[in-house]
């Protein structure tokens, strides 16, 4: 018998998974398509941070967990061996006129309060180590972001929670009497648009490329609306695309091509190269935008966690700590946004 069955195993599932092995209980997490097969089996990775400016709970509570992310990924790869890929290494952004530069100081004056000095949010005059082009000479560079593996560190998670005991079963029946956590990203969203008849899904498709680009020791780049992230394995990503409408989730197409010839303006160095790997995946989005932790909305006694949307790697921590408590102690750290907002029904679940 089991303490908490998880059901997927996507970044968010693992997470809590391993958040309640920590604490000594057993666990198990099924996923009929494997670790990481979705959304979080993906080759970006950039752990970062809303501007600090109009401060809302969701800003702050991912805040936390960039803070708490340094932490957290030490402590799973020193329980598993693996290597999430995680370093908090920064990132520059250029700042292309006066009316970014302008917003940028405003930027500066009002991080210094929000993020308490646990991070700094500067104005640089050089894009060392990178040769960058900036309109005005002057970039961003905040000390708050930081990178990871998104597959392996998912893979390091599955070690970890398996070395505190936990188990994975592919393919497990119900136990109603057990405690469920559903992280079942796209699916549940789908599942609890139909029942309720409430429209709680968005999907956003994504599309990504990777490239052999040993930058290991450089911060990650935003320009053009793109990121730029180097690996610790000497892979550097390139993302991602944005789409409301598709026809296939899993396929990469001319909009990828295009995001990759624009980010050849921004590191020239990739003109020389071909990308190692095309990804594309759809990415969990609640209606709210928002994350959705707490009850979930159609299995009485069970729990949810999903809309990780564009964030959900940079979230995971925190979105853990406060749904295991919220369980485990009766906690509820919740922020209101983040709670489901449908009507809680008596069914059964599929
Ligand atoms: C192109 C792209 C780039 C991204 N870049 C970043 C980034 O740089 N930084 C960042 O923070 N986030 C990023 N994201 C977002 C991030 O990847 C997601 O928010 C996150 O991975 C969502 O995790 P999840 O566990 O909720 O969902 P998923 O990873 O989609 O996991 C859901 C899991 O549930 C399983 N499942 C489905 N049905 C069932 C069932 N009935 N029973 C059991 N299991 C089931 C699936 O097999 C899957 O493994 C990006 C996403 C995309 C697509």
């Amino acid at each position: 018998m089991v303490d908490l069955i998880v059901r997927g195993a996507g970044v968010l599932g693992l997470t809590v998974a391993w958040e309640a092995a920590k604490r000594g209980l057993k666990v198990c997490i099924s996923d009929p398509n494997g670790i990481a097969s979705m959304a979080s089996g993906g080759v970006v990775g950039a752990l970062a941070p809303h501007v600090p400016e109009n401060w809302n709970s969701k800003k702050q509570f991912q805040f936390q967990s960039l803070i708490n992310g340094e932490e957290f990924w030490n402590g799973v790869d020193s329980e598993s061996g693996f290597n999430s890929g995680y370093a908090r290494l920064g990132r520059l952004q250029p700042i292309d006129d006066e009316k970014a530069l302008l917003l940028a100081r405003n930027r500066l004056e009002s991080s210094e309060e929000l993020w308490r000095g646990l991070a700094k949010w500067r104005i640089v005059e050089s894009s060392a180590p990178w040769s960058l082009t900036s309109g005005t000479g002057k970039w961003v560079f905040d000390t708050l972001s930081a990178r990871i593996n998104p597959t392996d560190a998912c893979f390091s998670l599955a070690k970890a929670i398996q070395k505190k005991g936990g188990v994975f079963e592919p393919h497990l029946k119900k136990y109603p009497n057990i405690r469920t956590v559903w992280a079942t990203g796209i699916h549940d969203l789908e599942r609890i648009s139909k029942f309720t008849n409430v429209k709680f899904r968005t999907a956003v498709k994504g599309q990504a490329a990777l490239f052999n680009l040993n930058r290991v020791d450089y911060p990650q780049v935003y320009a053009n609306s793109i990121h730029f992230v180097p690996h610790s394995n000497g892979t550097f990503a390139v993302g991602s695309t944005s789409e409301n409408n598709f026809s296939s989730s899993n396929t990469t197409d001319e909009r990828l091509e295009t995001l990759i010839e624009n980010s050849m303006s921004i590191i020239p160095e990739l003109r020389l190269l071909e990308p190692i790997k095309r990804w594309a995946d759809v990415r969990p989005r609640s209606e709210s935008r928002a994350p959705i932790v707490g009850k979930h909305p159609m299995i009485e006694g069970d729990y949810i966690v999903n809309g990780g949307f564009k964030i959900g790697l940079g979230m995971a921590p925190e979105l853990a700590r406060v749904l295991i408590s919220l369980i485990f102690d009766g906690i509820d750290q919740v922020p209101e946004a983040f709670k489901p907002k449908v009507k809680v029904q008596n069914s059964t679940s599929s």
